[in-house]
């Protein structure tokens, strides 16, 4: 019989051991632009003022901490309803759902779709943030990979996508991120997404929108509306949404699930199947994130003063984007990118060069953060990638 002893172990996530590389690497002029968190100019990910003004302001009037129940704090999710769907806010169809961040909304909408329609197969662009492999695959959905982004031409490969997305049947599941690309930084233009909304009205598919960035990449509403403009063409929409970027609340583990059917007796059922999934995994989820969120959120001034913050974070991503262009041609397609992250095209040869000769750490896949390295760091980071780039 079987026994734990019995496992294999699993391979281990290659970011995890690059994360493990850097910190034991004692290099003074070290440059980890590996792991996903913003950082600021002295390299540090700070808890955003807004988040801390809420937090005294919560410990000071919470008085219980008993539970909420399955759907978590729900003022939390109709307070985001603005934010991220915008003028769908008080679209009746559309029922949200607090979850232990991005990753508990994408989990839930997969395990939503594969009690709905286990036939259901879900296309993922490629390259594509790791995790929603493993997250579909353990749903028991089947996965079908379409071209995303060429890294050595630097650009969508838009013509491929769409070729692939037309095989897909009534049904099938698209996802999509909705803005700042994890791990290119290539978004679709305005264009592309009515290209790609057109194609799923047309094929009759659902789309997953994963919007884990917004705000980081052109704006809040900037950075919503391909998202936006596929609630207005389609009855059925999934949206795993995190604010553990914008609001720097990482650990906290802070998301929401919206779900759009063609009526609200519908969306109510299928949050319905939601909340027993939910029940089972994690029961309710995490209180505490949600509540700061909640708190900056019903207050203007800390609204105001997140916003002013999550600009200035934005700011500075556009910032060395353009020192990155400006120092050489060859990243010249930096400049125009999304978000936190962006591919070099270098070999796995040419990312352990740079990783022992120069102290710079970035997945063998070449995706790089943008705000890995301090201010002063930029010119070393630039000429050594130089060196080294086809
Ligand atoms: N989607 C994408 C594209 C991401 O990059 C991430 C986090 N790196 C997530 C979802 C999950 O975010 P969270 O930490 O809120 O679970």
């Amino acid at each position: 019989s079987a026994r734990l002893a019995d496992l294999d172990a699993v391979r281990s996530d290659s970011l995890l051991k690059l994360i493990a590389l850097a910190n034991a690497d004692s290099r003074p002029n070290k440059i980890d632009v590996g792991v996903g968190v913003y950082r600021d100019g002295q390299g540090n990910t700070p808890v955003m003022r807004a988040v801390k003004a809420a937090e005294k302001k919560l410990w000071e009037t919470q008085d219980s901490k008993s539970y909420l129940g399955s759907k978590g704090d729900i003022a939390y999710a109709d307070l985001l309803r603005p934010i991220v769907l915008g003028e769908h806010s008080g679209d009746e169809r559309i029922v949200g759902v607090q979850t232990p961040g991005g990753c508990g909304a994408l989990r839930l909408a997969i395990q939503l779709i594969a009690r709905a329609n286990p036939a259901a197969r879900v296309f993922v662009g490629m390259p594509t943030w790791p995790n929603h492999v493993p997250i579909t695959v353990g749903c028991g959905l089947e996965i079908v990979e379409y071209p995303y982004y060429d890294r050595d031409a630097r650009r969508i490969r838009f013509d491929e996508m769409m070729a692939a997305i037309e095989g897909a049947s009534a049904g099938d599941v698209i996802l999509l991120h909705g803005c700042c690309h994890n791990p290119t930084g290539a978004d679709l233009d305005a264009d592309q997404w009515r290209e790609v909304t057109r194609v799923i009205v047309e094929r009759d598919l659902l789309p997953l929108v994963d919007i884990a960035y917004q705000g980081l990449g052109r704006g809040l509403d900037e950075d919503a509306a391909g998202l936006r403009g596929i609630l207005d063409a389609c009855d059925e929409v999934l949206v795993a949404q995190s604010c553990d970027k914008n609001f720097s609340v990482y650990r906290d583990r802070v998301g929401c699930l919206f779900i759009k059917t063609a009526s609200r007796e519908a969306s109510d059922i299928a949050m319905g199947h939601v909340l027993q999934i939910a029940r089972e995994m994690w029961s309710m989820p995490p209180d505490h994130g949600a509540a700061v969120v909640r708190t900056v959120l019903q207050d203007p001034a800390l609204t105001a003063d997140w916003r002013a913050e999550l600009d200035e974070m934005r700011d500075r991503i556009l910032r060395i984007r353009d020192k990155l262009a400006d120092a050489d041609p060859r990243l010249e397609y930096i400049r125009n990118q999304m978000g936190m992250f962006s591919m070099l095209p270098l070999t796995p040869e040419q990312v352990l060069q740079l990783r022992e000769r120069d102290a710079i750490y970035m997945a063998d896949s070449g995706r790089f953060n943008i705000l890995g390295m301090a201010d002063d760091a930029i010119d070393r980071f630039v000429a050594a990638v130089a060196g080294v780039i086809g």
